[in-house]
């Protein structure tokens, strides 16, 4: 039994006038109007406590959307318990009843739910329309239908092999021993959502904690796990104070993974943590996560300018900069500089900034006041450095939403602190460089590359374009050449970097999810 290789769900247009456009516009409606009161999910019970945290829009701060339930030490204990009561029952059902689940999940999404996941992603991260389906919807969508695949051929990969005369082998995949820790970051849905159903659908039972400014669609999500007939206690979802949560889970010795997307400073912790642990526990965990990003866009003497402005106008910007794919740092010849400015700055004066539920609005707002601050205070500060200039953007305002204009500066000095440090926000800085000194600009690219997530090379010179490909081949997992770095595809582009931007386990693609299986290898004598 083979599961079809899937195509990628079509992303819906949102034209005035379409179905989906009113669809959406009615959830957005009827998700304000009311004010939700977020459970957390354990075992087969959905948790109220008396910590009521408040839900609200990132553009639109006063308003209430809802609140989460919030859970200290004891509920990450009682997740932990309820994942291993789960694990017998859910690792011995045959996997095409897992992956009919999962399949369920997906269809829902990709019908009944999809405005209201879309519509909650839009009010709760403050990604507009287009973005949100073409997370929350379609690679959701995509990454449970593509690891369903995956899946299906995992398991159809353990034949029976004749050896010596009267001798047969097999090797068998088995889940991990234990429970697997979801921690699961606020820029997409999609991921929200992949971090747990990955090494669920292999048999294992896990904890997720959401990051608080992603939980309003996280519940959703788990409406839609439950929905597609998801059993209690497999994927158990809680809201705790993170330092809390990995008290209990990194001192348990049923801790058989995690599965990590976030900063890069907390999983070099939590790495450590578990380090110090590791006695404790029955097996060697699995690591696996996806972290911070510095991501670069080359552009070759060839280039086209146009094409260079498009592609770090949509790269820097879209979703505010809050991708870990984000260009944040761009390199461009002093020959075509000056129009690349042109068009960006026409680009982006066209740009119109506000909430979500007005589509025209490109921009809308960061997540929340932490990060509004940070990533002002590296603007003001920019403004007022020697050797940096401002060429578009540069203002904000928290007043009513978390507004940040996108805002691209130049920079001097190639290793001026916005050319290297993450800032996870609309801010882009170039460099421009000698025409002439192309490939001592690769070479400073690389060398300036802590991260390696992402990375760009824009050239009409095809030599060009190797010699970058090749050059920067440890210096970005995902490389795009005459393309922007962001927008991989589920099943095209499997996403994932490596240096410090993580263990480079391909997000939807079958590395991931044999990360969540250990093989055993049965020798029979006849
Ligand atoms: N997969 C996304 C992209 O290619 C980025 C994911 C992330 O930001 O973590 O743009």
């Amino acid at each position: 039994f083979s599961i079809p290789y899937p195509t990628n769900e079509p992303v819906l247009s949102y034209a005035p006038g379409s179905p989906e456009k009113a669809a959406i516009k009615a959830a957005i409606a009827e998700l304000r109007s009311q004010e939700v009161d977020v459970p957390m999910y354990i075992g087969n019970e959905l948790v109220r406590t008396d910590v009521k945290k408040k839900l609200s829009p990132p553009h639109d701060h006063q308003h209430v959307l809802g609140h989460f339930n919030y859970g200290d030490r004891s509920h990450a204990e009682k997740a932990v318990q309820a994942a291993l009561d789960a694990k017998a029952n859910w690792e011995n059902l045959a996997w095409e009843h897992r992956a009919a689940i999962f399949l369920k999940a997906a269809d829902l999404i990709a019908g009944p739910y999809r405005a209201k996941i879309n519509a909650a992603t839009m009010l709760g991260q403050s990604k507009n329309a287009y973005q949100a389906e073409i997370d929350a919807a379609c690679e959701f969508i995509d990454f449970l239908r593509f690891n369903v695949h995956y899946m299906g051929e995992i398991y159809n990969q353990q034949p029976i092999v004749p050896g010596s005369p009267n001798t047969w082998n097999r090797t068998e995949q088995r889940p991990l021993e234990g429970f697997i820790f979801a921690i699961t970051p606020f820029n997409f849905t999609a991921i929200a959502g992949n971090l747990p159903a990955a090494p669920a659908m292999m048999g294992n039972t896990v904890v997720w904690k959401p990051s608080e400014t992603q939980i309003y669609a996280a519940n959703v999500i788990m409406e839609v796990f439950r929905e597609a007939g998801l059993p209690d206690g497999v994927i158990n979802l809680i809201y705790v104070d993170g330092p809390e949560a990995g008290d209990v889970v990194f001192n348990h010795a049923d801790f058989a993974g995690l599965h990590f997307t976030g900063s890069t400073g907390v999983f070099q912790h939590l790495w450590k943590t578990i380090g110090e642990n590791i006695a404790k526990y029955k097996a060697y965990p699995r690591i696996v996560g996806e972290t911070g990003g510095k991501d670069f866009v080359v552009a070759h003497k060839s280039a086209n300018a146009q094409e260079v402005a498009t592609g770090l106008v949509r790269g820097a910007f879209e979703f505010q900069g809050q991708k870990c794919s984000a260009a944040s740092r761009a390199y461009i010849p002093a020959n075509i500089w000056e129009d690349v400015k042109k068009y960006m700055q026409a680009d982006l004066a066209e740009i119109k900034m506000g909430g979500t539920e007005d589509f025209t609005n490109f921009i809308n707002a960061v997540i929340d006041e932490k990060a509004f601050d940070k990533i002002a205070g590296y603007i003001d500060q920019a403004k007022q450095d020697a050797g940096v200039e401002l060429i578009a953007g540069g203002n904000h305002d928290k007043s009513t939403g978390y507004f940040i204009e996108p805002t691209v500066l130049r920079a001097d000095d190639p290793k001026y602190r916005t050319m290297c440090e993450e800032i996870f926000g609309p801010v882009l800085t170039i460099h421009v460089y000698d025409p002439e000194k192309f490939e001592e600009t690769l070479k400073l690219v690389d060398e300036t590359s802590p991260y390696a997530l992402t990375g760009a090379i824009f050239s009409k010179d095809r030599y060009a374009a190797e010699l970058a490909t090749k050059r920067l081949h440890q210096a970005a997992g995902n490389f795009y050449i005459n393309d922007k770095p962001t927008g991989a595809v589920v099943g095209q582009q499997p996403f994932g970097g490596g240096r410090a931007s993580g263990t480079n386990d391909k997000a939807g693609a079958m590395v991931n999810l044999l990360r969540w299986v250990s093989p055993r290898t049965v020798k029979e004598n006849l």
